[in-house]
């Protein structure tokens, strides 16, 4: 095996600061990137990544650490690449930089890439970084003979523009089949997230505009302050909730809430069936907005079925939607729609409505309990939805109340959801003879005690399900949210009583027990709430 470059080697689990200011920032200019090349490496940077043979020139001659260098220009087909040609390897390389980097997504390769990472390496004598968005173009570039990837193309080439976040577990996926360094970079803003790049096998991390770009720190800073206060302006999102039977869809305000609803059938079918049945529902919501006057930014989908938010595909759904699993939502729908796609799984969508419209907009631990049919939740961790880490978390239908107990539709036994669901609470009320769940709740609350004893059974159930929840997240608030919480108040003092002796020092808690205000668009509040979550939060 080759011995690595003793210079990129210097660089294994440090961090690397890109410092480079675009045309028109204040501190656009070889002496300012110079000065922030010198404060990163006085404060434990290993390396800098910068633009330009002259920034390279002023950063060489004020700090001695390693230079990842490149030259971005703009290209006929409109967008920027990353070191287009040979002659700009050799300047940076003349100008001070260890290595070069070269955009090798298929754009790149397009452009050549490949060859000219061969010609650098030949020629100019310095390891190359290939710039890359998904594995098959870090494999075709290390088979080029590229020295090292970078994830720094992740969100930005037209193939993986959905990808809106970080994803430690793309770099996992890219250290495990690459036999070169993996350089972790894009969209790190936080701490948290560089370290998580290392756990996830990254040799080094790239931290751009969230160390080196004062306007860019301080427009997060009063983003969230806005946001915070009411300030932000108004947007007009698109929401759409795909339910098993029914599919709700709307514009939602950003500041106001829903402006126009509609609700259609599902139609029976597999994956195509519902990814074309999605693009028409949502392209009508789109073009009836347009035509009502309002400009949408953002969509919001919510479906059944586990998430993934980052790149909005469906992680893994049941049965109940045939062929679901896998499918690529977001990918989709952004190139019909022309609009950034968000997608998450329905019941945590109700949940971050709760947080941005609802009745969990003054808190930041809440529990969100979904009780129809099913029974689902979200949970919110400090201010943020939790999604787990392989976004299965909130499963709150399948805490188990009672082992060995009653077939579940997940397939094990003694989950909450089918003792607390709708077909329960007719099963616990069936004395009564009730033809809903619906008319069950309103004979309790016209006094009729067959009644009012189900719904103390549903309960109780509830409360033993809630208890876990409870001891392990600690909440401010638990919001009930579906028909079976609407206008209900006795399941509310029932489920109090019950919690009350089943968790731990409930009085110093004071947990509020709140009806979800949002109704029967809930859903779709909750999609388009997450678009907001997803695109607009900092
Ligand atoms: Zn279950």
């Amino acid at each position: 095996m080759e011995t690595m470059n003793e210079r990129l080697a210097a660089l294994r689990h440090g961090l690397m600061v890109s410092c480079q200011a675009a045309d028109g920032d204040p501190f656009h200019g070889p002496a300012s990137m110079a000065r922030f090349a010198q404060a990163a490496v006085e404060s434990g940077a290993a390396g800098i990544r910068a633009n330009g043979a002259e920034d390279i020139a002023a950063i060489r001659a004020t700090v001695s650490v390693p230079i990842l260098g490149l030259h971005k220009e703009m290209q006929a087909d409109g967008r920027i690449l990353i070191t287009p040609r040979f002659e700009y390897a050799a300047a940076l390389v003349r100008a001070g930089a260890d290595f070069v980097a070269l955009d090798c997504t298929r754009r790149g390769q397009a452009f050549g890439a490949l060859d000219r990472l061969r010609r650098v390496r030949a020629e100019l004598g310095v390891p190359v970084v290939a710039d890359i968005a998904r594995i098959e173009e870090a494999l075709a570039a290390v088979e080029a003979g590229a020295d090292a990837v970078a994830s720094t193309m992740r969100g930005y080439s037209p193939e993986t523009e959905d990808i809106r976040r970080f994803e430690p577990e793309f770099i996992r996926a890219l250290a495990g089949q690459v036999r070169v360094p993996v350089i972790a970079e894009g969209m790190i803003h936080a701490p948290e997230q560089a370290a998580a790049a290392l756990r996830a096998g990254a040799f080094a991390v790239v931290v751009g505009k969230a160390i080196s770009a004062p306007g860019h720190i301080t427009a997060r800073f009063a983003a969230a302050m806005d946001r915070e206060a009411g300030r932000l302006p108004e947007r007009h999102i698109i929401g759409v909730d795909l339910g098993g039977t029914q599919t709700k869809f709307g514009l939602v305000s950003s500041r106001t809430g829903l402006v126009e609803q509609g609700s259609i059938a599902t139609p029976a079918g597999g994956r195509d069936v519902l990814l074309a049945h999605l693009e028409r529902v949502a392209v009508q919501a789109l073009e009836r907005a347009r035509a009502d006057g309002f400009r949408p930014s953002l969509a919001g989908i919510a479906t059944a079925g586990w998430v993934n938010p980052a790149d909005g595909s469906v992680v893994y759904a049941t049965e109940n939607l045939p062929g679901w699993t896998g499918a690529g939502i977001a990918a989709a729908l952004h190139p019909r729609l022309g609009i950034p796609v968000a997608v998450e799984n329905d019941a945590n969508a109700l949940a971050v409505a709760e947080r941005w419209f609802g009745a969990g907009r003054d808190v930041d631990n809440f529990v969100c309990v979904t009780l129809g049919t099913g029974v689902g939740g979200g949970c919110y961790v400090n201010g943020r939805l939790h999604h787990g880490s392989h976004f299965f978390a909130n499963a709150i239908g399948h805490v188990m109340v009672e082992r060995d107990g009653l077939p579940c539709t997940c397939g094990l036994r003694g989950c909450l959801e089918p003792y607390a669901n709708s077909a329960a609470l007719l099963r616990y009320g069936a004395s009564g003879g009730y033809a809903d769940a619906g008319t069950l709740i309103r004979a309790a609350g016209a006094g009729e005690e067959p009644a009012r004893q189900a719904i103390r059974t549903q309960a109780g159930y509830l409360a033993a399900g809630l208890a876990s929840i409870i001891h392990l997240l600690d909440p401010e608030r638990i919001i009930l949210s579906g028909g079976l919480a609407q206008e209900n108040p006795l399941l509310f003092e029932e489920l109090e009583i019950a919690l009350r002796t089943r968790v731990t020092v409930w009085p110093q808690r004071r947990i509020s027990l709140l009806a979800s205000p949002l109704g029967y668009h809930g859903g779709v509040l909750g999609a388009a709430a997450c678009a907001l979550e997803m695109f607009e939060a900092v």
